[in-house]
């Protein structure tokens, strides 16, 4: 079941087109990809969505309701985070979530929950600015969680992360997946869509370049790489390979795609020692799109 609509979303700032003719169509309990490099239209889009740009045109609907300027009710079941969110740094972490809580009109007890869910519960009486950034982000989260919304709209929640970080991010939005919120989340790094999502929307130039499901994807992958300096002989053994075909050749590398499903080991099988080779790796479908 679709839980967002988005409908032929128009975006100009002045003059300049940002989105352009963009649909969407967000299943619900999914994690969703917006993938684009940067000046795509991600933040535009989750702008809007967050009702922090009012002027666009065209449709939104959550669970088939319209979002307009008479009905933004709507917006109560979406969490956001907008690029780095900003806290009072003098303040502990409970303080701030508390500031927001009276504005908001959620429980105390939702204060612990969210710190929980973010596992920030041990450190909540500490003042922000011993954070790590990590943990800001983090924060970031158990602040757009308070009101306990069904879709969480996270721009780019990666960005400035160092791995670990990002590692408890992925935890973070997979374990709040697994509680049954949707996640549109932004981000113009391939393998974190690939890593994280259950479907992506590949964007450029505020235009949508393709949709997919990632399970699908993955399913129909069967192209690798492989890493040679004997690119040709590589070659000429695919070439006698009735399976296989050749998609593209460069200096050190041949791109193949497999009629049948198969693994990296039984493409390594067919070179039989022939060739020395530095790599066999499955090639990603979704580069095909993201670098056209
Ligand atoms: P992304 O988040 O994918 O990097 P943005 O949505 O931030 O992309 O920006 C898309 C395009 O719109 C960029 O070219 C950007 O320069 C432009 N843009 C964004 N915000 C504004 C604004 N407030 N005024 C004018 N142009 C803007
Ligand atoms: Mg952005």
């Amino acid at each position: 079941m679709t839980i967002l609509e988005i409908k032929n979303l128009e975006k100009y700032y002045e003059s300049f087109h940002a989105l352009n003719n963009l649909s969407l169509s967000i299943p619900e309990k999914s994690i969703f990809g917006i993938l684009g490099p940067n000046g795509s239209g991600k933040s535009t889009l989750m702008r809007i969505l967050a009702g922090l740009i009012r002027s666009w045109k065209g449709g939104i609907f959550y669970k088939g309701k319209e979002l307009n300027y008479k009905n933004t009710d709507i917006l109560k079941n979406f969490g956001f985070m907008i690029e780095s969110p900003t806290f009072y740094e003098y303040l502990t972490a409970y303080d701030n979530l508390s500031i927001l809580s009276k504005l908001t009109k959620t429980s105390k007890k939702r204060i612990f929950e969210v710190l929980e869910l973010v596992k920030l519960e041990n450190r909540m009486d500490e003042k922000v600015k011993t954070f790590s950034y990590g943990m800001k982000q983090r924060l970031g989260i158990a602040q757009s969680l308070l009101h306990n919304p069904e879709v969480l709209i996270l721009d780019e929640p990666n960005n400035g992360l160092d791995p670990p970080g990002i590692r408890d991010m992925d935890k973070l939005i997979n374990f709040l997946n697994d509680e049954g919120k949707t996640i549109l989340i932004s981000t113009h790094i391939l393998g974190e869509v690939e890593s994280l999502c259950t479907d992506v929307s590949i964007l450029r130039d505020g235009r949508l370049l393709k949709s997919l499901n990632m399970k699908q994807t993955q399913l129909d992958n069967n192209k690798f790489k492989i890493v040679t300096d004997d690119v040709e002989k590589a070659k000429l053994i695919f070439e006698n390979h009735s399976d296989i075909r050749v998609i593209r050749i460069d200096t050190n590398s041949i791109l193949i795609a497999s009629k049948r499903a198969t693994t990296v080991e039984k493409i390594f099988n067919i070179f039989n020692g022939k060739v020395i080779l530095d790599s066999i790796s499955r090639h990603s479908n979704l580069l095909d799109y993201f670098y056209d």
